[in-house]
């Protein structure tokens, strides 16, 4: 439209909404549709926290709260990062509870970019960082990752983008659609890197609880020299399966955050006071559900991953962590991913997403949520490899 502001040019409806609204669409005539297209948990949430905010509502608790946050709730995340994370951050200066990650992920942004910075991002990534960077007359530099090299961040790779208005990294681990962790030596590439051309990292650790085989999430604002120039994001959707409250927060250096909390203020205001009150009980309550969602999840890779490979012309790497699978259909011989995706779809009703939808790098892939049941993914499984048999 032009009537519109004309950033908006270059900025790209969400793809996982439009596959999101095609399922809808599917569904509503009345196909069943096996959806491994969506981003969440299908766990209810643990009944001890749906209890707190119950308790919080017909208790009265239903007004405005600090901008930052329930002063509870700040300690309870303080105290998380410095065990879980290694991260020290003060509560009352250094945090600030979002409505969603995805809210925390923008005020980072606006806090730190300016029109015309550069935004480094890893691609494939999440489809919404570099919609971001734009929505605030930022650019966006997408670094394509090699799938050959298992989609390793390298310090090569990282100097061949940088510039003089690059302003900060974007890093993802556990990985959004890869299913990639990073290694402690990535980390310290990543460290270094920063170091070396002064910029700031964002680090969305949406996804670390949700880790296989034993592996140990590292956050970046624990990395030497990182503490000082780190802005970490989080929150609750994933690990504790409570997409629909919109819970998140970012924490980091005090003078960024003071920043940052001007965007809240002057944005949403603050966290709906009963949803905060969910969050504590998720953080300082049992962490039991939490560990029994990721052994399902574990299950279920497995399951998933086993069922790809056996595929004509798909092959696989079990992810490392989060709740995807991001497949390699080079071998299938379709022209591209999203003529892939669009073909399984219409061929089979199994909604999944294409590659090419999370930039660079992403090609040639297609990413599966196995954030469903096994009789959900055994269905998938069975419908795509008789497509695939059938067309020879
Ligand atoms: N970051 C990544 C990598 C995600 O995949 C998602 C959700 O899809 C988010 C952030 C946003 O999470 P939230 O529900 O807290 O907004």
């Amino acid at each position: 439209s032009a009537r519109a502001a004309a950033r908006f040019h270059a900025v790209e409806e969400s793809a996982t909404y439009a596959v999101f609204d095609m399922v809808a669409r599917m569904r509503a005539r009345g196909t069943e549709v096996v959806d491994l297209g969506g981003g969440e948990p299908d766990f209810d949430t643990a009944g001890h926290v749906v209890d707190e905010a119950m308790g919080a509502l017909r208790d009265g608790f239903t007004h405005y709260t600090p901008s930052r946050g329930l002063p509870a709730l700040l300690r309870a995340i303080s105290a998380k990062l410095a065990a879980d994370n290694g991260v020290t951050v003060a509560a009352a200066t250094d945090i600030v509870v979002t409505p969603s990650a995805k809210h925390a992920l923008f005020a980072a942004l606006v806090t730190v970019l300016d029109p015309g910075d550069e935004l480094l991002v890893p691609t494939p990534s999440w489809v919404s960082y570099s919609e971001m960077a734009r929505l605030i007359g930022a650019r966006p530099v997408q670094v394509a990752l090699d799938g050959a090299d298992g989609f390793r961040i390298t310090a090569e790779l990282l100097e061949r983008h940088v510039s003089g208005r690059t302003k900060a990294l974007l890093v993802n681990s556990p990985n959004n659609p890869t299913g990639r962790s990073l290694t402690a030596g990535e980390a310290a590439v990543i460290a270094r890197f920063a170091q070396e051309h002064d910029i700031l990292l964002i680090s969305d650790e949406i996804y670390e609880k949700i880790l296989y085989g034993g592996r140990r999430h590292l956050s970046l604002a624990a990395q030497p020299g990182c503490a000082e120039r780190t802005i970490t994001v989080n929150g609750f959707s994933k690990g504790y399966a409570m997409t629909g409250w919109r819970l998140g927060y970012a924490a980091g250096p005090t003078d960024l955050m003071a920043q940052l909390v001007k965007v809240q203020q002057h944005t949403v205001g603050c966290t709906a006071s009963f949803v905060q009150r969910g969050g504590i009980a998720a953080l300082t309550g049992s962490q039991e559900p939490v560990e029994w969602m990721t052994a399902q999840y574990t299950a279920r890779r497995d399951l998933l991953v086993r069922g790809l490979n056996s595929l004509p012309g798909v092959s696989c790497s079990p992810p490392d962590g989060a709740f995807y699978a991001f497949a390699d259909i080079r071998g299938t011989g379709f022209a591209d991913s999203a003529t892939f995706a669009r073909w399984l779809l219409r061929e089979t009703a199994v909604a999944v997403m294409p590659g090419s939808a999370f930039g660079p790098g992403g090609e040639g892939f297609v990413r599966l949520s196995f954030a469903t049941s096994p009789e959900v993914l055994r269905s998938a499984l069975e419908r795509m490899a008789r497509a695939l048999a059938d067309r020879g």
